[in-house]
């Protein structure tokens, strides 16, 4: 099969390697659509977590190929997606239902092979069925569960003024869960206008394309979509007095920034993180069954693996346009 493999930080190359062979409680999953998210990047550039070399990929849906033999849930021919984040489900923190921390915690596409590739290896306690959900959907189960208990940390409240900053796609199934959770007025900023724009269409408010127009002490909620410094170190001067700030895009690793403890003081504000997901799939799956969320939309460019290292590229250059880009291996 085909797999695209990062053997180094900035060095990545599609190569033929065997199939591999799932355990018996492992599903091997034909990967049909295979989403480039801001993790992968970090990955590639060596601003992430996690060894090298690695098959990344970590927001796919797929067909089973092939079942282990304890495999009960699933038979080849069904269409699934995976929740990435692999628990043991026997340590301190995943027996306090913080599997998102896990003492023991593996990732597809991160610690363990993943989904840019033809083929993949997951537990089947980490795949989801899809049903009649559409692969691009599919692609979306985990970026969403991520956004979801992210959104649910916040605690968005009946019409609340909300700014969002940063309009990819992440931006975007934040802005349609803030209005599902009943947020009033939502104002998403971008510097990249088409980007911006292209955020009406999921329910934003008021655009603003720079900072400096965003005016100050004014939301009760400020969500950062970047995880750019430069961002992330102005997002405390647009809260309200009382409001809360939630940090979810990922910054770079071992990258510091000045921002002013007294500002948090003095206006008493609730700073959050947001750290992968906990149990958020199948809420996922359903919000996207039913039309609650639009992710398929997100959508702009649909490439085959030997394109991988060109879709990041266009995503880092911010090219006009360019939003969700999917990897179609098969
Ligand atoms: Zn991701
Ligand atoms: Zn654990």
């Amino acid at each position: 099969m085909k797999a695209a493999k990062i053997h180094q930080p900035n060095h990545l190359d599609t190569l033929e390697i065997p199939i591999p062979e799932p355990a018996a409680n492992e599903l091997l999953i034909q990967v049909m659509a295979s989403g480039i998210c801001g993790t992968d990047i970090h990955i590639f550039r060596g601003e992430y977590l996690g060894p090298y070399p690695v098959i990344p990929g970590h927001e796919f849906s797929g067909l089973v190929a092939a079942v282990g033999q304890s495999v009960t849930r699933f038979k080849p021919g069904d269409r699934v997606a995976v929740e990435p984040n692999i628990a043991c489900d026997n340590c301190y923190n995943c027996l306090n239902n913080r599997q998102n921390f896990c003492l023991n915690w593996q990732a597809v596409g991160v610690t363990r092979p993943g989904g840019m590739a033809q083929y993949v290896t997951a537990p089947e306690k980490a795949c989801f069925d899809i049903g009649d959900l559409s692969f691009e959907d599919g692609a979306f189960m985990e970026p969403l569960s991520c956004v979801l208990h992210g959104m649910q940390r916040l605690g968005v409240e009946l019409a609340d003024k909300i700014a969002i900053l940063g309009a990819g796609p992440i931006g975007c199934l934040i802005l349609q869960v803030a209005r599902l959770q009943g947020a009033a007025q939502i104002t998403v900023v971008d510097k990249n206008r088409s980007r911006a724009e292209a955020s009406q269409a999921f329910g934003a408010g008021r655009l603003c394309f720079s900072l400096d127009d965003l005016p100050k002490d004014h939301y009760d909620a400020v969500i950062d979509a970047t995880g750019a410094l430069p961002v992330l170190a102005r997002t405390l001067d647009f809260a309200r007095p009382g409001g809360k700030v939630l940090w979810f895009g990922v910054p770079p690793s071992g990258q510091s920034m000045p921002i002013e403890p007294f500002t948090v003081f003095r206006k008493g504000l609730t700073v959050l993180s947001s750290f992968t997901s906990v149990r958020n799939s199948t809420q996922a799956l359903d919000l996207l069954s039913t039309g609650r969320v639009s992710a398929a939309k997100l959508v702009s460019h649909q490439l085959p693996l030997e394109e991988f290292q060109n879709g990041i590229e266009s995503i880092e250059r911010g090219e006009p346009g360019v939003m969700k880009v999917l990897i179609r291996p098969n």
